[in-house]
């Protein structure tokens, strides 16, 4: 018969309702032992508040006793992970510790065994438990948020990253073996890989992330080692450091553009800037490319599909600056009135910090849930791979909800600022259009035709001119109708409302 002790804990507050009372704690280890058939010699009882395992006078002594009768006992029981240990360091350390006494622990309510699934759900309890523990003691502090204005990460640690304790303070920091990947995988989406490919790629290398959670993560600015939370942006400190550089995290966001198209390389020409903007009536993205003609090559824009559509380069950039300035025009005219325009830009934050609210919400509510699916798992209701699966897609779900509650935010933009420089860049959109990178070219015809614009030609529109002024060859007038911008994926202006879009503006082109 193997012989056993036993560690139950009480805090005094939560006694009653959730049954975790010194009796019911007692005769929970009392029927695990008998159940198992073990030897139960002692039970070690903790009384008191604290969760630091070097306060414990009982852990301590229980810890002493397993060392003075090594190889003698074989078993710990405790009633539930989170009575045992707060710290997912202290678990393993002190699991550790009882390994060198020659012992194993056992939970009597929850069931981890040495497989890979049991090892999971032994992780998961037992962040749990530190997570409930970081959550108590930030909040009794009043201070989330005074965390964040102290640069420290207080949420679960995004893919990279570790939670950590910095004199007891919980913080994030790179995780040693994740992080390098992490890095690479930034720096593949970067130089332009297909997400599915980076995302294999992390497979491959032992980091396996959910596909809606791969598509948030790389957004999240924790990988610059800025926090924004509560309205505050505020930088991590050490040692939660930045993985990425600006620039590289900001061409690894391209990978992620609807708008970019699959072999995404042939539209990187500076001579067709327009190729994966203009769609033909037929649906199509138009390409373009050099014909020759007797004396002179000339540029065109083309249909794969329709043969007819051959529209000269200059005409289509006419027809297009003509659409931009139309577009343009039209959000400028909400700023014409500057009084009128901070009144409803004020009105509209209210009703953004509302729905921020909604989703912060909405959050705790996932969090609940996914504690209830750790508990029906531990209860044996559950089957580990459903609970795995429900709590990942939960944590993608929070994960965007909490990067919506990001783009939302109204708080780090002076909104008088923004409509300042909205109301130049507006007015001006054209020669900045004309005189910028491709780079940011694109970034501008993303912003303003997110879906593209179809060409539609219309020999009558004025554009016609406009193309003949700019110099071009025969040129059959071309007009563009914004589909993209109007349609319901609009996002910009009608999904958000109108002073987003104008922060979004600032946001995007502004700084
Ligand atoms: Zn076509």
């Amino acid at each position: 018969m193997e012989k056993a002790i036993a560690y139950i804990r009480v805090s005094s507050d939560r006694q009653v309702q959730d049954g975790t009372s010194l009796v019911t704690q007692e005769r929970r280890v009392k029927e695990y032992a008998a159940t198992k058939d073990y030897d139960l010699l002692r039970i070690f009882v903790e009384e008191g508040e604290t969760a630091k395992t070097d306060r414990r006078t009982e852990l301590q002594a229980m810890l002493a006793f397993s060392k003075q009768h090594k190889g003698r006992i074989q078993v710990l029981i405790f009633p539930k992970i989170d009575r045992f240990a707060r710290y997912i360091e202290d678990y393993y350390s002190l699991k550790a510790t009882l390994r060198n006494s020659g012992m194993r622990v056992e939970s009597a309510d929850e069931s981890f065994d040495d497989t890979p699934a049991g090892r999971f759900m032994e992780t998961v309890l037992a962040g749990q438990a530190q997570f409930d523990n970081d959550l108590r003691a930030e909040r009794s502090k009043g201070g989330m948020r005074e965390a964040v204005l102290q640069g420290r990460w207080v949420w679960a640690a995004p893919v990279g990253y570790r939670n950590v304790r910095v004199n007891n303070k919980a913080t994030i920091e790179p995780d040693p073996d994740k992080a390098p990947k992490i890095v690479e995988a930034f720096n593949l989406l970067a130089s332009g890989r297909r997400p599915l490919d980076v995302r294999v790629w992390l497979r491959e290398h032992g980091v396996l992330v959910g596909r809606s959670r791969f598509f948030t993560m790389f957004r999240s600015k924790a990988y610059l080692g800025i926090i924004e939370a509560f309205g505050v942006v505020q930088q991590g400190a050490p040692p939660f450091l930045p993985l990425v550089s600006e620039s590289v995290f900001r061409r690894a966001q391209e990978a992620f553009r609807p708008a970019r198209p699959r072999n995404g390389y042939q539209y990187d020409n500076p001579d067709f800037p327009l190729r994966g903007t203009l769609r033909c009536y037929c649906g199509s993205l138009l390409t373009a490319s050099w014909s020759s003609g007797r004396q002179k090559r000339y540029p065109y824009y083309r249909c794969k599909s329709c043969p007819r559509v051959n529209l000269p380069l200059n005409a289509a950039h006419g027809a297009w600056l003509c659409a931009l300035q139309q577009t343009a025009s039209e959000c400028l005219l909400p700023l014409k009135d500057e009084a009128d325009f901070l009144v409803s830009a004020q009105q509209e934050t209210q009703a953004l910090r509302e729905q921020v609210r909604n989703m912060e919400r909405t959050i705790e509510r996932f969090r609940e849930i996914q504690k209830n699916i750790v508990l029906k798992n531990a209860e044996g209701v559950t089957p580990d791979t459903l609970a795995r699966q429900q709590i990942s897609e939960l944590e993608d779900k929070i994960v965007e909800t909490e990067l919506e509650i990001d783009r939302l935010s109204v708080d780090d933009v002076n909104i008088q600022e923004a409509a300042q420089f909205a109301r130049n860049f507006l007015t001006n959109i054209c020669s900045i259009w004309e005189k910028a990178n491709l780079s940011t070219k694109k970034h501008i015809q993303r912003f303003f035709f997110p879906k593209g614009g179809t060409v539609v030609s219309d020999p009558l529109c004025r554009t016609a001119k406009k193309a003949d002024l700019t110099g071009s060859a025969s040129s059959p007038g071309a007009r563009l109708s914004s589909v993209g911008y109007h349609s319901d994926e609009a996002p910009h202006m009608l999904s958000r409302g109108y002073a987003q879009c104008i922060r979004e503006l600032y946001r995007e082109f502004g700084k």
